[in-house]
């Protein structure tokens, strides 16, 4: 299970602990990486440790946390409690785990925090989007109306570990928000397995806990404006990065190229051609601010950014024939040479 020392990241993000130095000691702590495959990605977990074997252990048991959450969340499996939901007679109250519970909870709020733009109950849309990703073609009208009429927020019900979805047909999709959850509960496995320092990686999610010993944070690079540019490196501790855009998945119907984030406004998927980079005390919501701010767009995701405590956000506009680049006031500081 256990890989070489060199981590590379999906969605251009890359990490590393050459970090600058500081003046404490030396610990006696190692560190040792491992990956493996989750929630359709690679999941990375990098951590600081006195032994090989007691690394073993809390990343087995890291590992172990997040396939469990994958059982609750993923909607590729038919078995998941995310897709058992949707078997329940609408309007009718579910009970449902801690977990589901939890994560809905957060999703909500994010719902509300970004008016609708990260929405939990995109699922109706998405399953359109991935219909014409198969056919290469866009929904009918009609079929979007519809999709759409099945979307919103406001008509999710949540009374502690009881659900209710208003409407027949709708779909929760926590796509834009799990894999970070799943890093954020990982690395307080971590943490309760003895391990401070730790980087954990859900292909391009990443929540990080304590400096590695005698630096000051853990290395991150991000997407530099232009390819033949260095990339600028993000010095993080105790805090989360996420990445959203439609570099990898996206189709293309008559020349247009539409991504994976779906506007809830419109049904469809974005064709601004952002790639937007969040911070934030976790990596749930960093993962989430990352899809609501490409939805936003620069201007309006940038102002909801500024007005949420330990947040900043990168957006790279790829639409125009340059890059353009604008973040929040404090992204700068973040960066190693305080150059974005
Ligand atoms: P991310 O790559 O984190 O931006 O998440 C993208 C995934 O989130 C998609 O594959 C969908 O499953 C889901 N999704 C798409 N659009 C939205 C949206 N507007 N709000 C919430 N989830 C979305
Ligand atoms: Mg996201």
């Amino acid at each position: 299970m256990r890989i070489g020392t060199t981590i590379s990241m999906l969605c251009c993000i890359a990490a590393s602990c050459e970090a600058q130095e500081t003046a404490r000691p030396t610990t006696g702590l190692q560190r040792f990486d491992y990956a493996e495959p989750h929630m359709g990605v690679p999941f990375r977990i990098s951590v600081y440790a006195r032994s090989e074997s007691a690394a073993n252990k809390a990343s087995k048991a890291a590992f172990k946390r997040i396939a469990a959450l994958n059982e609750t969340f993923s909607d590729y499996s038919t078995t998941s409690e995310v897709t058992r939901l949707r078997q329940y007679e609408p309007g009718q109250p579910t009970a449902v785990s801690k977990d589901f519970a939890k994560l809905l909870k957060l999703s909500l709020g994010y719902s509300k925090r970004t008016r609708g733009a990260f929405d939990v109950t995109v699922g109706p849309l998405v399953r359109q989007w991935r219909r014409a990703r198969r056919r290469k073609q866009l929904p009918q009208a009609d079929t979007l109306t519809n999709a759409k009429s099945q979307c919103g927020y406001g008509k999710v019900v949540l009374d502690g570990t009881r659900v209710r979805l208003a409407v027949e047909g709708m779909r929760l999709d926590f796509g834009a928000i799990a894999k970070g959850f799943a890093c954020d509960e990982a690395i307080e496995v971590l943490r309760k397995n003895g391990v401070a320092s730790a980087l954990v990686d859900g292909g391009g999610d990443i929540r990080i806990s304590a400096p590695p010993p005698g630096k000051a944070g853990w290395r991150i690079q991000i997407e530099p404006e232009k390819p033949e540019e260095p990339a600028p490196v993000l010095v993080l501790k105790e805090c989360a990065v996420a990445t959203s855009g439609d570099r990898y998945r996206f189709v293309e119907i008559d020349g247009k190229r539409y991504s994976h984030i779906v506007d809830p406004r419109t049904g469809l998927g974005l064709t601004s051609r952002l790639m937007v980079t969040a911070v934030a005390p976790t990596a749930t919501g960093a993962d989430a601010m990352a899809s609501a701010v490409s939805v936003l767009g620069a201007k309006n995701g940038l102002t909801v950014v500024e007005s949420m405590k330990g947040t900043e956000s990168l957006v790279r506009d790829y639409s125009g024939s340059t890059p353009m680049t604008r973040s929040s006031t404090g992204f700068h500081k973040l960066v190693s040479n305080g150059n974005p």
